[in-house]
């Protein structure tokens, strides 16, 4: 639904060349928000897609893994538009390995990604919030941040991490017109995930759709995947007046998986 309730608003979101990322700022444009876009690979196709929304929108290739870029790309954000208002720290990548064979530099790679980028942003981002005295810094988690998985120790422990770093904000902010809140999202078909499902098809010598299915059963009572749309909307909440006091949650839109 289209209300434009973010109309003047700036909204940066990391990694929104894809999946969930730009799920969410087409959410966010679908209320009047301006985007700036970050990511790899082709940026035209999905900036123009947030911009048909009738928004201004720009982009910053940022390496969300050099701190010196995300510097660069917040002064960006800040000439372009005055200041970033919604902040969505969303960029996260994956490797799939035993503790044992872990190769180092995928963990820094993970660690910086997924969970040091917020820290940059969110640390450049939070004097002009609280200037304004409104602020929203949404932290794309998983349910990661809530449980372990095998195989994905870099991965959980980040994304346990960012839940704890939203905590922190959250209590730094409590009594400002700032909020930090964390997304929890279970399965939701992306590259990320996709990447997932082929390996399992490869290894096991089964069909894709019998791997969905696997994927799914082992973690998913719903049997569904969460949607980037529907991430986009929880977005769309948590910058809304009534959620003006959700402070510090990490709300999870994960089909059950960690109400069992
Ligand atoms: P995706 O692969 O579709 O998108 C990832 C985005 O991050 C892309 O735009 C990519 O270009 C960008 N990116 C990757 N490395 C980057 C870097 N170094 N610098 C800048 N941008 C970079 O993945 P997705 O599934 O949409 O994942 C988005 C977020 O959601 C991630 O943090 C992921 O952990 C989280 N998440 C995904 C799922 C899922 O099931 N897909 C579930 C829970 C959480």
């Amino acid at each position: 639904m289209t209300t434009h309730t973010l109309k003047g608003k700036t909204a940066l979101v990391t990694g929104s060349t894809s999946g969930i990322g730009l799920g969410i700022a087409k959410s966010l444009a679908q209320q009047g928000a301006n985007i700036v876009l970050n990511g790899f690979g082709d940026h035209a196709g999905p900036q123009a897609e947030v911009a048909a929304l009738g928004v201004q929108t720009a982009y910053h290739g940022a390496d969300m893994s050099k701190a010196s870029e995300i510097e660069a790309m917040m002064k960006f954000a800040a000439e372009k538009f005055g200041g970033v208002d919604i902040l969505v720290n969303n960029a996260g990548i994956q490797h799939v390995a035993n503790v044992e064979d872990f190769p180092i530099e995928r963990w820094d790679a993970i660690i910086a990604i997924n969970l040091s980028s917020a820290f940059h942003t969110s640390r450049l981002a939070l004097p002009y919030m609280k200037q304004q005295n409104w602020g929203r810094i949404i932290n794309v988690a998983s349910v990661h941040g809530l449980v372990g998985s095998a195989q994905k120790s870099a991965y959980v422990a980040a994304k346990h991490g960012i839940v704890g770093l939203t905590k922190v904000t959250a209590l730094e902010t409590a009594s400002t017109g700032v909020t930090c809140n964390a997304i929890c999202p279970g399965w939701v078909l992306t590259p990320l995930v996709q990447k997932q499902v082929d390996a399992k098809a490869l290894t096991l010598k089964i069909s894709n759709e019998e791997a969905t299915k696997m994927l799914l059963g082992e973690k998913e009572p719903s049997m569904q995947f969460t949607t980037p749309e529907e991430l986009g909307e929880l977005a769309v909440f948590f910058c809304s007046k009534a959620a003006q006091n959700v402070r510090g949650v990490a709300w999870n839109m994960d089909g059950g998986w960690t109400a069992k």
